[in-house]
C-alpha cells in the first residue's frame, strides 16, 4: 500500500459502518464520520492530521483558517491547536453580533481568536489569511494559514487515508463497495477519496454531490487539488476533469439555506433510519443520493444489488444553531 506523509492522531479512527434499513434501489451503507470524535467530530479532523503534522513540523505556533459563521472546519481547527498546544486565529464570514452557539460556542470555549468579516470581504479571504500571518510573523510568531474547509494537497491525504480505512473496513464488515458517496463543499474529501480509489486500482465509483457551487465548478477545484497531492506522492499528475463524477442539482436556495422539502426529508430520515444529518452538508448530499438512485439509478449505481457507502461527514453542531428549522 502508498505510504502517506506522517500524521498526528486527532480523530478515533475507524470509524464505524451502519447498513441502513430503507429500499432506496441499492444496499445503503452509512460510515459514521460524524464519530470521529465529540469536540472535533467530522470529516476535517482527517484532514487535519496531516496539516497539523505539517505545521507542527515547521515549528508553526499558530493555526489561521477560515469558513462560514458556523463552519465546522474552523470549529474542528480550534480544537485540533488546543489539543496540540498551539493557537488557532479563525476568519470568519459574519456581521454583526457572533451567536454564541453550535460551532461558535465551541471555538469560544476551546479558546480560539475569532476575527469577523463581510461576505464582500470574503472573496479576498486567502489574501486577508497572509496579511494576518505577515502581522504574526512582525512579533515573530510563525502563522500557518489553511485555506477553505482545509482541502488543499495536504489535506487530501485524510480522505486518502479514509479510503484506505474503507478497505479495510470491506474485509471488516464482509462487504465490497461499489460506489462510494460523499459531501462535495470544497473538494478535499472527494479528492481524497478519488485519489485512494485511483492509487489503489480499486476500482470503485466515487460519486460527490455538490451542495453549493456547481458541478463544473468543484471539478476545476479537485482538479487542481488531487494534481498537486500526484504531485507531493511523486506520481505523474495526469488526472483530467472527466474522470470525476459530481451529481450535481441540490444546492437548492444556496449555501447554508434550506428548503422545507430538505429540513421535511432530514426529519423522515430520523424517523425511518435514526441517523441525524446536517441540513446545510450532508442532509442536502444524501436527499441527492436517494433522490439520483430513484430517478437517474446510473449516475450512482450500475446495478440496483450494489453496494453503496454514504460518508456522514458530521455537521452536527451546526444543526443546534439550527433547531428551529426542525419545528
Ligand atoms: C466541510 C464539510 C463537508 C464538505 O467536505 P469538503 O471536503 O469540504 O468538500 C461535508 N460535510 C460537512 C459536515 C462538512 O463540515
Amino acid at each position: 500500500m502508498l505510504t502517506l506523509p506522517s500524521k498526528i492522531t486527532l480523530a478515533h479512527l475507524p470509524t464505524p459502518i451502519e447498513k441502513l434499513k430503507g429500499n432506496y434501489g441499492a444496499n445503503l451503507y452509512v460510515k459514521r464520520d460524524d464519530l470521529t470524535g465529540m469536540e472535533i467530530s467530522g470529516n476535517k479532523v482527517r484532514k487535519l492530521e496531516y496539516l497539523v503534522q505539517d505545521a507542527k513540523q515547521k515549528g508553526y505556533d499558530v493555526l489561521i483558517t477560515c469558513g462560514g459563521t458556523q463552519s465546522n472546519h474552523a470549529r474542528a481547527t480550534a480544537v485540533a491547536a488546543a489539543k496540540v498546544g498551539m493557537k488557532a486565529h479563525l476568519v470568519l464570514r459574519h456581521e454583526g453580533d457572533l451567536p454564541r452557539r453550535g460551532n461558535v460556542f465551541i471555538e469560544q470555549q476551546f479558546g480560539a481568536k475569532i476575527t469577523t468579516i463581510s461576505a464582500e470581504q470574503f472573496k479576498d479571504v486567502e489574501q486577508i489569511m497572509d496579511e494576518l500571518a505577515a502581522e504574526y510573523a512582525k512579533v515573530g510568531v510563525k502563522a500557518y494559514p489553511i485555506r477553505v474547509g482545509a482541502s488543499n494537497a495536504i489535506g487530501n491525504f485524510g480522505y486518502l487515508n479514509a479510503f484506505n480505512e474503507i478497505l479495510e473496513d470491506e474485509k471488516r464488515y464482509g462487504v465490497k463497495f461499489d460506489t462510494i458517496v460523499c459531501t462535495v463543499g470544497s473538494g478535499g474529501t472527494y479528492s481524497g477519496l478519488f485519489l485512494g480509489n485511483y492509487l489503489s486500482g480499486a476500482n470503485k465509483r466515487i460519486v460527490g454531490v455538490n451542495i453549493c457551487d456547481s458541478a463544473e465548478f468543484f471539478k476545476d477545484e479537485i482538479f487542481r487539488i488531487a494534481n498537486r497531492s500526484l504531485k507531493l506522492l511523486d506520481k505523474p499528475a495526469n488526472l483530467t476533469r472527466d474522470q470525476f463524477e459530481i451529481v450535481d442539482g441540490f444546492v437548492g436556495r444556496g449555501y447554508a439555506l434550506s428548503t422545507t422539502e430538505e429540513i421535511d426529508f432530514i426529519k423522515r430520515v430520523i424517523r425511518e433510519e435514526a441517523i441525524l444529518f446536517d441540513p446545510v452538508y450532508t442532509g442536502k448530499a444524501f436527499r441527492g443520493l436517494v433522490t439520483t438512485l430513484k430517478n437517474e439509478p446510473k449516475k450512482i449505481v450500475d446495478k440496483p444489488t450494489d453496494n453503496v457507502l454514504f460518508i456522514h461527514t458530521g455537521g452536527l453542531f451546526a444543526v443546534f444553531s439550527k433547531e428551529d428549522l426542525f419545528y
